[in-house]
């Protein structure tokens, strides 16, 4: 049996907390590959180590030295090695990598930007991997580039190259506890390339797909995933099964608990996700399956992503104009821009993006270039908007949630300005204005939810 486990940030974020991260690998011998964050928040007005390392790295590239910040992600360690113990050299030896890390060439600026932002994880399973030893446990610190953790040339954005997993799937040769550092791997010319933000759920996806774990364990600081953000939903219902699918939907559109980019490597192995809580092992957490077929309710979750903006444009006989929508989307190509939703009617057309990927200069550009290749009657960009996603397999064969999701809405005066279903029916997108976005999610939680469990 084996079994990939990953530790988000907040479970490594002090030494008390990688004690109990250390007790949880060892108490079971499945726990074979784990995957590790850096050292996250330890209270709410706390710095992650990543955003330490960011600093200063961003410092250097401009020209300053960023020591200031390096020494206070260096201090992180030290504090944890010292609630634990350890000998002073694996501190030391941590601050040096972390000095080499900032004393790079800057020349290529992602590059550099990209292997301080990997000194985090890396260190981090360094450290890990020496506690275990120190506890009698047979524990190897592996390298993402010995392993074969091969990414696309995408510094902070990296995918996985398919001839990884090929590469990975001999790690469960190696003997004793695999300790893996998350977030990063290297690009076909050597270089230290991270993926997205929160990347480190991805690496363990990659390695529970390649070597086809039993379960990719997810530990992260709550006890499941909940049915919607307890911070606008008091008390929401915990979710105790999600197929990929839904899970793939909460995740786009707001439910930071997993990246929705860590669901395709598992999904493409059928490996079982298990989403825990380091500081209760004992709660049933969450399970993330192929199908679900147990539960009642048709809804599953609700879900909010806010900034958000619109591009509206209508035509009359935009329907028989061939190509129009294909233009449309190549200007927004040609800007590097990446759309979330395109609803349309018979003369207009609607595409949804994150307002990050519209910036004013941008949006100048871009409709100035709709006007022009494509002469709409109207053009505007609306701004201020959120995206409310009602999720849920169990919708495709449930007649009226449109109506009820609708009525809950107009029922508490919420305007929507935009609707969209995908033809697979596992959601249901809402537009409404960003302030209506509280009052939407709770109005969607009473009517699916109300004194139901999913
Ligand atoms: N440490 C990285 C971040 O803060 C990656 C991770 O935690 O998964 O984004």
């Amino acid at each position: 049996m084996l079994k990939v486990s990953k530790f988000g940030g907040s479970s490594l974020a002090t030494g008390d907390q990688v004690r109990q991260v250390c007790d949880i690998i060892t108490a079971d011998p499945a726990r074979r590959i784990i995957v590790v964050s850096a050292p996250g928040k330890r209270h709410s007005s706390d710095i992650k180590v990543t955003d330490l390392l960011i600093s200063a790295a961003s410092e250097r590239l401009m020209g300053k030295i960023g020591a200031s910040e390096c020494a206070e992600a260096i201090e992180r360690y030290r504090d944890i090695a010292a609630e634990l113990e350890l000998p002073t050299e694996i501190v030391e030896s941590i601050a040096q990598d972390f000095t080499e890390r900032l004393e790079n060439n800057i020349d290529d600026s992602d590059l550099y930007m990209d292997t301080m932002k990997a000194g985090g994880e890396d260190n981090c399973a360094r450290l890990i991997a020496q506690v275990l030893q120190a506890r009698g446990f047979e524990a190897h610190y592996v390298n993402p580039m010995d392993a074969g953790l091969l990414l696309s040339d995408e510094p902070g954005n990296a995918h996985v190259l398919p001839e990884a997993y090929n590469r990975l799937r001999h790690l469960p040769d190696r003997p004793g506890i695999t300790i893996f550092p998350g977030f990063f791997g290297y690009s076909s010319e050597g270089h230290v390339v991270t993926f997205s933000r929160g990347g480190s759920d991805i690496t363990g996806a990659i390695l529970a797909g390649a070597v086809r774990a039993e379960v990719y364990e997810n530990f992260t600081d709550v006890d499941s995933v909940f049915a919607a953000n307890p911070s606008i939903v008091s008390d929401p219902a915990p979710i105790s099964e999600l197929t990929y699918r839904e899970m793939r939907e909460l995740s786009y559109a707001g439910f930071s608990v997993f990246h929705d980019e860590a669901l395709e490597p598992v999904y493409r192995a059928m490996v079982p996700v298990h989403i825990r809580n380091t500081n209760n092992p004992k709660a049933k957490g969450t399970l993330i399956v192929p199908q679900c077929n147990t539960r009642k309710t048709p809804v599953v979750g609700i879900a909010a992503m806010s900034n958000v903006c619109c591009v509206y444009l209508s035509k009359y006989l935009m329907n028989r104009q061939i190509g129009f929508g294909r233009r449309l989307l190549q200007i927004l190509e040609g800007e590097n821009i990446s759309f979330e939703h395109v609803p349309s009617g018979i003369d207009n057309m609607s595409v949804i993006i994150r307002e990050d990927n519209l910036p004013a200069e941008k949006e100048k550009r871009v409709v100035e270039e709709i006007r022009q290749t494509l002469a709409p009657e109207d053009v505007s960009v609306e701004r201020g908007l959120c995206i409310i996603m009602v999720v849920g397999e169990g919708m495709q064969h449930t007649v009226g949630i449109a109506a009820r999701a609708t009525g809950a809405l107009a029922n508490s005066d919420v305007n929507i300005e935009i609707i969209n279903q995908g033809s697979n029916e596992v959601s249901m997108m809402f537009g409404v204005k960003s302030a209506d976005m509280d009052i939407a999610v709770q109005a969607l939680y009473k009517e699916f939810f109300d004194g139901h469990n999913s």
